[in-house]
């Protein structure tokens, strides 16, 4: 991971930094669909856009699809047996989760499984 940003908490650095993972349905927008879009939490480039997020029921804030360019993938082997991808910030190299191949069919077919300490909200302006 690049440059660390000085005001992550040990639970957002645990995700960020170390590639942990919150615990399912902790996450504060598991289930926040509000309009807006959402930023790496350690260097705040733009990752995704809520219209792109769904409710996949794994207990972790879900996307079909990512701002074009704002991530990198690497093959994730620490589980034994069952191969994944992990999803990066292609800006700072900061964990944000894995992609899987499940996503809903009628998009992309992808779901982008995020954790919610890796992410920040802002908010659509109106005007
Ligand atoms: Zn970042």
């Amino acid at each position: 991971m690049k440059k660390i940003n000085e005001n992550l908490t040990d639970q957002e650095l645990f995700v960020l930094k170390d590639k942990g993972t919150e615990r399912p349905f902790t996450g504060k927008f598991d289930s926040f669909f509000e309009n807006g879009s959402y930023h790496c939490k350690n260097c705040s480039a733009k990752l995704f856009e809520s219209d792109t997020k769904f409710d996949a029921g794994c207990g972790w804030p879900s996307f079909f699809q990512a701002i074009d360019g704002a991530i990198k993938y690497e093959d994730d082997h620490s589980i034994a047996g069952r191969p994944r991808v992990e999803i990066i910030c292609a800006n700072c190299d900061a964990h944000l989760g894995h992609v899987f191949e499940d996503g809903p069919k009628e998009t992309t077919g992808l779901r982008y499984c995020v954790n919610s300490v890796s992410l920040d909200f802002e908010a659509e302006k109106n005007n």
